[in-house]
């Protein structure tokens, strides 16, 4: 890959986290390319190449399911050129050609800025980031408040790394974040969610939430629930979002499967059981009120941080069957078992045991009650694989990952 371009006569370079975490012995996660070739150029070199963006235009490469995705050096504008950055200092427009060494000073942190030049195997450290990188320090590139003001999701990716390496922020950067954490409201909602994937799906998941929480970057991000938090006088709350959390990271870890539909279910769960409550008051069933109270709430968060549909209708599902689980007699127990959410919904039902808030033998009950009805539960399990086509085309990252505007900086 890196060679095609080297052999077609331009400088190509392996950047960002994947040269990061390469260099820390991690596996990375993707690899990102730069180089001086201009789009047209890295199309005419690649067959299986496709332009997207439309204020930057990005190359993906594709190689069977992978993608690479190939940028043109860029250059950060300088603020009075044709009005690349808001009033407040938010870069809107980033779409400048530039060289390498103006390509890695645009970048976030210092350990991020590092080259990989194929052409003598060399790292190409312009911003100090190898030094960093053995300190264990995430440090920006430039003012830090200058680079939080111009895109303040930079915030929650010192967090996100901080988290995930181990890392410390260095207190330059760090000292900002507690002024200027309220510039998350003008971020694009869909944005934050991809934020918000990363942060808590990343196998750091106790890490991102307690570094949320110090840095009071939470109720940003969730609103309702940091509210609630405030309130939590047993720390019941809190205990059961740990829980979760650490039921996340230990499931990935293992290889398994998690979905966002679950961690929602678990972080807006008191949200939406305060309006259950006052709906009932109201006269409603206990049913109707999580049904309206699950909407309400959900629609509520959606409006800083979006939810997609397909995973809200599934958290609804999982608090839905709450109350249904509390019924152990007649054929309604069977039914459940069938339910394509009942899996989800009994480990919620454990968390809640287990953070104190229902009874643990109930929870026996229905580990038991699976046991002994294994043909209902594979059952089940074949429907939900027929149910679960693979998609077509893999892509390497969801589409709201990188916005038109590349690497994230110019959303
Ligand atoms: P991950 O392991 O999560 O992929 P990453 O560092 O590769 O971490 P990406 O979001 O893939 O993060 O971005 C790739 C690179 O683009 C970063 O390493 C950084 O150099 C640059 N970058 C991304 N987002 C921003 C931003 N908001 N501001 C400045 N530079 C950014
Ligand atoms: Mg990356």
């Amino acid at each position: 890959m890196l060679y095609r371009l080297k052999d077609a006569g331009y400088e190509a370079h392996l950047v960002g986290g994947g040269v990061r975490d390469l260099l820390l012995g991690r596996e990375p996660k993707d690899f990102d390319v730069a180089t001086d070739a201009h789009p047209g150029q890295i199309k005419a070199v690649f067959r299986n190449c496709r332009l997207i963006g439309r204020r930057f235009r990005l190359a993906h490469v594709h190689f069977g399911r992978e993608i690479i995705e190939v940028a043109t050096f860029r250059a950060q504008h300088s603020g009075d050129d044709a009005g690349g950055i808001t009033e407040e200092g938010r870069i809107i427009r980033d779409n400048v050609y530039g060289t390498v060494e103006d390509d890695a000073v645009r970048r976030d942190f210092t350990v991020n800025a590092l080259y990989y030049n194929i052409k003598d195997f060399s790292v190409v450290d312009y911003a100090g980031g190898m030094e960093d990188l053995e300190a264990g320090m995430l440090r920006l590139i430039g003012d830090p408040e200058v680079r939080y003001r111009e895109d303040a999701v930079r915030m929650l990716r010192a967090v996100r790394f901080a988290a995930k390496l181990g890392f410390r922020i260095h207190p330059e950067a760090e000292a900002p974040i507690f002024e200027l954490g309220h510039l998350l409201q003008e971020i694009a909602p869909a944005r934050l969610f991809e934020e918000v994937l990363k942060l808590f799906m990343g196998g750091s998941a106790v890490q991102s939430y307690e570094l949320l929480s110090h840095y009071n970057l939470l109720q940003y991000l969730f609103p309702q629930t940091a509210a609630l938090l405030e309130s939590d006088q047993h720390g019941f709350f809190h205990a059961l979002i740990l829980r979760a959390m650490e039921n996340t990271d230990a499931r990935i870890a293992a290889g398994k499967p998690v979905t966002p539909a679950f961690l929602y279910a678990v972080l807006m769960w008191m949200p939406m059981q305060q309006r259950a409550k006052v709906l009932r008051s109201d006269g409603m069933t206990e049913v109707q009120s999580i049904c309206e109270a699950g909407g309400e709430v959900l629609a509520e968060q959606s409006r800083c941080v979006v939810f997609p549909k397909r995973f809200s209708l599934q958290t609804r599902e999982i608090w839905q069957l709450q109350p249904r689980l509390k019924r152990t007699t007649g054929k309604g127990p069977l039914r459940l078992l069938a339910h394509p959410r009942f899996r989800a919904a009994y480990d919620f039902l454990l968390l809640r045991a287990e953070a104190g808030e229902t009874h643990q033998p109930l929870c026996d009950w229905w580990t038991e009650f699976q046991l002994e009805n294994p043909e209902v539960i594979a059952q089940a399990a074949q429907r939900a694989a027929l149910n679960k086509r693979p998609r077509r085309r893999p892509r390497k990252k969801p589409a709201a990952d990188k916005p038109a505007g590349g690497s994230g900086a110019s959303e």
